[in-house]
């Protein structure tokens, strides 16, 4: 890494110099660090991000929800989007849709054009037939079956899966995306709330949050209600048994 990406006052630096320099293999290098694999969705995600900015003209981002992405899924493609474009769960600057979609929309605050980037196809022609057959089988295996692999096999899944996801970063961006100018959203800045405390559990709760009983403060998870979560399915109704 960079020294940039040492400095306090903008821990982004060496990743948005990356992308400036159009640098996108080693960005999906240092994704890898958040994400755990090296993926196709994380090279799209990734890829995206670049593409998305440069057609922005975005240089910085310090994750005050100043530049906001808008996910249309919740897949390996995210973690692609979150750590190279710096919008986050965490820094509300990623709204998420639950649409099942391989897309994502990023704007700048106060313009109003924004750039969605749609990924065409997972199926990107990068390197021989035998490897993709070869790396779909042991995905087949792993994933979808949920059946153990060797050790060997586990390693030759991830040398495979490597070797595609950073040939995808390199393809052309037109093999990938469809990519387009569309209107901003404009989804309103995170509001701050003040807290309540359950008098059930003794736990802080946003006050947006908490339901009366009695007049009473509780979490929604000792009021027994329903709340909404994410999961791998998408967005899921959840209630906290008691
Ligand atoms: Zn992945
Ligand atoms: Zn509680």
């Amino acid at each position: 890494m960079s020294d940039a990406s040492t400095n306090p006052l903008r821990p982004r630096a060496a990743i948005q110099q990356l992308l400036l320099d159009g640098n996108v293999r080693a960005v999906l290098e240092m994704a890898g660090m958040l994400h755990g694999h090296y993926c196709v969705g994380l090279a799209l995600g990734v890829k995206a991000v670049h593409a998305g900015f440069k057609r922005l003209g975005i240089i910085d981002n310090t994750g005050m929800e100043e530049i906001m992405a808008v996910a249309e899924c919740n897949s390996c493609f995210v973690d692609g989007i979150q750590f190279a474009a710096g919008c986050t769960l965490g820094n509300n600057a990623l709204v998420y849709q639950d649409l099942g979609k391989t897309a994502a929309t990023f704007y700048c605050r106060g313009g109003s054009v924004a750039v969605r980037v749609c990924v065409k196809s997972y199926d990107i022609d990068t390197g021989p037939e035998e490897e993709k057959r070869e790396g779909d089988a042991l995905f087949e295996k792993a994933v979808k079956r949920r059946e153990k692999l060797s050790d060997a096999e586990n390693t030759r899944m991830k040398e495979l899966w490597n070797k595609r996801s950073f040939a995808v970063a390199a393809a052309p961006d037109e093999r990938c995306f469809l990519i387009a100018d569309v209107k901003a959203p404009a989804f309103a800045f995170a509001p701050i709330f003040d807290s309540q405390q359950c008098v059930v559990c003794g736990e802080k709760v946003m006050e947006s949050k908490a339901v009366f009983r009695n007049g009473q403060p509780h979490c929604l998870a000792c009021a027994g209600e329903e709340y909404r979560m994410v999961v791998g399915k998408g967005i899921s109704v959840g209630r906290t048994a008691h």
